[in-house]
């Protein structure tokens, strides 16, 4: 299945439908990257740097559509890897974001991606406080067939976590895969929950590598900027999975994400299966969405 097969961005008729780059070219591709959520400032960004390669080289057609590309995958690209860095064993993955927008989802995507990279993968289900996520958590574990440590509902997510790390240094797991809670009563809570959680990592597997991966839903475009932004303030955030890419026109947000939290996309999910997972890869992106 392709990466963006079901997204329509609607650029591709309109990039044929121009030769030149005029004004009004340039005045509705401005437009069309704001719709699509890549934001004010990208949008301005892209069309300046269009309009003056254009000055310079007078671009035309498939030039057009060329140059546009390379001017977005050029913003895409973020400093620091992005692939996954799981250099120690165990090695450990949180996954922190709010409620909904695929977090667990993520986890049994990510969980079978490492499985078949020969990789022996625990989940820790340290999300306590919803009933659902930790049965949610169960049925991933077992879909996937990997190991899972869990507590009943309202136990202490610390003493998952601590239980965790036992466990997997007892097993010779490779990676444990973290679920965290997406709400607490308030914001601070949620922030101070998860950095006792690093703790807890930081103590008992001192110098383990550790992956923050933020969960955003590509479909809440804008409003989920405001989310990462809190995240990336408190939970030293290491990279994005954006999901549900497949349902929606406001992949654009990828650019707002690259301007506003200097963090790499490192995972799209394209749908509510277990495959439905890949590498982000910016010229991918953008080709799909101008093709
Ligand atoms: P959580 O509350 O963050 O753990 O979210 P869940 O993993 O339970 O997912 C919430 C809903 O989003 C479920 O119905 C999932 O099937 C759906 N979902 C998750 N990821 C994707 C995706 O990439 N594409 C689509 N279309 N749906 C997704």
């Amino acid at each position: 299945m392709g990466l963006f097969s079901k997204r329509k961005s609607g650029f591709a008729s309109f990039l044929s439908a121009f030769i030149e780059i005029d004004e009004d070219f340039l005045e509705e591709l401005e437009e069309k990257l704001i719709l699509s959520d890549a934001g004010v400032e990208t949008a301005e960004a892209a069309v300046e740097e269009l309009r003056a390669l254009t000055e310079k080289k007078g671009l035309q057609g498939e030039q057009i559509r060329s140059a546009l590309a390379d001017i977005l995958t050029a913003r895409l690209r973020q400093p620091g890897d992005a692939s996954l860095r799981l250099d120690t064993k165990p090695s450990v993955i949180l996954i922190v974001g709010v409620n909904g927008v695929g977090k667990t989802t993520t986890i049994g995507k990510l969980a079978k991606l490492l499985k078949l990279d020969g990789k022996r993968v625990l989940l820790c289900a340290a999300d306590t406080f919803r009933a659902a996520a930790s049965e949610q958590l169960c049925i991933w574990a077992e879909r996937v067939g990997c190991e899972i440590i869990r507590h009943g509902e309202g136990g202490d997510p610390g003493a998952v976590v601590f239980d965790s790390c036992h466990a997997a240094k007892a097993r010779g797991a490779d990676v444990i895969i973290v679920d965290t809670a997406g709400r607490l009563h308030n914001k601070q809570n949620l922030m101070n929950e998860l950095a006792k959680l690093r703790r807890i990592f930081d103590r008992e597997l001192p110098g383990a590598s550790v992956e923050t991966l933020l969960v955003l839903d590509a479909a809440t475009g804008q409003n989920g900027l405001i989310q990462a932004e809190q995240f990336s303030e408190t939970a030293g955030i290491t990279g994005i999975v954006l999901t549900k890419l497949d349902g929606t026109a406001k992949g654009g947000v990828v650019f707002s994400i690259a301007d506003r939290l200097h963090v790499p996309v490192k995972f799209a999910g394209t749908g509510e299966g277990i495959d439905d997972i890949e590498p982000f890869e910016p010229r991918r992106f953008v080709e799909a969405m101008l093709s």
